[in-house]
């Protein structure tokens, strides 16, 4: 891929894009940046599963459907088995990493996180754990008393190959503290990152749209993740997806597929140092996830053989592999495997 083959924009000039541009003009300059940073017709995709260790959390966030509070009759933590059951059924569908995420527990401490780490290291080398977003390596340095630095550091030792980029949310504290006041301030998020990325561990980004947030809070987002990269350079890619109001205590209606594409497209213009765009399927279903793709995502994201945070706000999309890719295909893709740092996975 050449390196930065998209000019820069200023924020203003960002904000100009927003305001005069249409979905189409906006989507035809993000799918010019998109073709110019991969000139070849390629879509990639990883194949993996979404885990959740437990859904206990003691964060609360207004916009969470899938977090049950300490002592709740529903609260769960999944045990070795059933841990070791769910990454065997990922490699026998072909899958070769997971997404290991949980809620804050209050019980659960660092010696239990390497120990699962360990675990499937030694049961499972050849599948990659892209785990931990940055709340949970706040919360887990709070209860220990640990520096950031030190957690990665016992969390990578044990195994952990690489960390999404989920808790972000907006990166603008007035938001956060309006949705999740009690998840780490938009520094830590950034700091966590920084942390990981010094240490070589790389990460993705996200950003929810559709929490109440205006387009100065988004380019305030947009904004640091540029800056960290421009500093680390250790995000492989940008996940932009639309809140599901869903089972929540958050009375919001849903972002428009409009809404999303144009975010999207601004997103891929932004953010000229970030090398690949997610679409997200998930969030949208199959036809906007496909429309995404000419809209200046250039990847397919995860098959996610089990999700259940999206899906515990009442969105279930699925798709299988095939599926996927005949998705790719009939929008003049070439769908290929890669790995997390986005290297083509052999064989595929
Ligand atoms: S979004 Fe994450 S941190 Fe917030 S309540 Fe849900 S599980 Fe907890």
């Amino acid at each position: 891929m050449p390196d930065r083959a998209i000019g820069r924009i200023s924020l203003a000039e960002a904000r100009a894009l927003w305001e005069d541009e249409d979905v189409f003009s906006l989507g035809k300059k993000a799918h010019a940046a998109r073709m110019a940073l991969h000139p070849e017709a390629v879509v990639t995709y990883i194949v993996d599963r979404n885990i959740n260790y437990t859904n206990v959390c003691a964060c609360g966030c207004r916009f969470c459907a899938f977090f049950r509070p300490p002592g709740h009759a529903e609260g769960y933590v999944l045990s070795r088995e059933q841990l070791a059951a769910k990454v065997a059924e990922t490699v026998a569908l072909g899958g070769y990493q997971i997404l290991l995420q949980g809620g804050m527990h209050p019980d659960l401490r660092l010696d239990f996180y390497t120990g699962m780490l360990a675990f499937l290291r030694d049961r499972f080398p050849e599948v990659a754990v892209h785990g931990f977003s940055p709340p949970e390596i706040v919360f887990l340095a709070r209860m220990e008393g640990l520096s950031i630095a030190e957690v990665l550091a016992e969390l990578k030792a044990s195994g952990l190959a690489s960390l999404p980029g989920g808790g972000a949310e907006i990166l603008s504290d007035p938001i956060r503290g309006s949705v999740s006041p009690n998840k780490c301030p938009a520094d830590e998020w950034i700091a966590v990152m920084a942390e990981a990325h010094k240490q070589g561990l790389r990460s993705t980004a996200t950003m929810v749209i559709g929490l109440g947030e205006t387009i100065e809070h988004r380019l305030e987002h947009l904004s640091r993740i540029r800056d960290l990269q421009d500093a680390t350079g250790g995000f492989t890619a940008f996940i932009p997806w639309t809140f599901q109001p869903g089972n929540t205590a958050l009375a919001v209606p849903e972002a428009s597929s409009w809404e999303y594409l144009r975010t999207l497209a601004l997103a891929r213009l932004f953010l000229d140092n970030v090398p690949n765009i997610q679409a997200s399927w998930v969030t949208q279903g199959p036809m906007i996830g496909q429309t995404a793709l000419y809209f200046g995502a250039n990847d397919f994201g995860s098959t996610m053989i089990e999700e259940n945070v999206v899906a515990a706000a009442g969105v279930r999309f699925r798709m299988e592999e095939d599926e996927l890719c005949r998705l790719a295909v009939k929008a003049g893709f070439e769908p290929v495997r890669r790995n997390m740092d986005y290297s083509r996975r052999e064989g595929s």
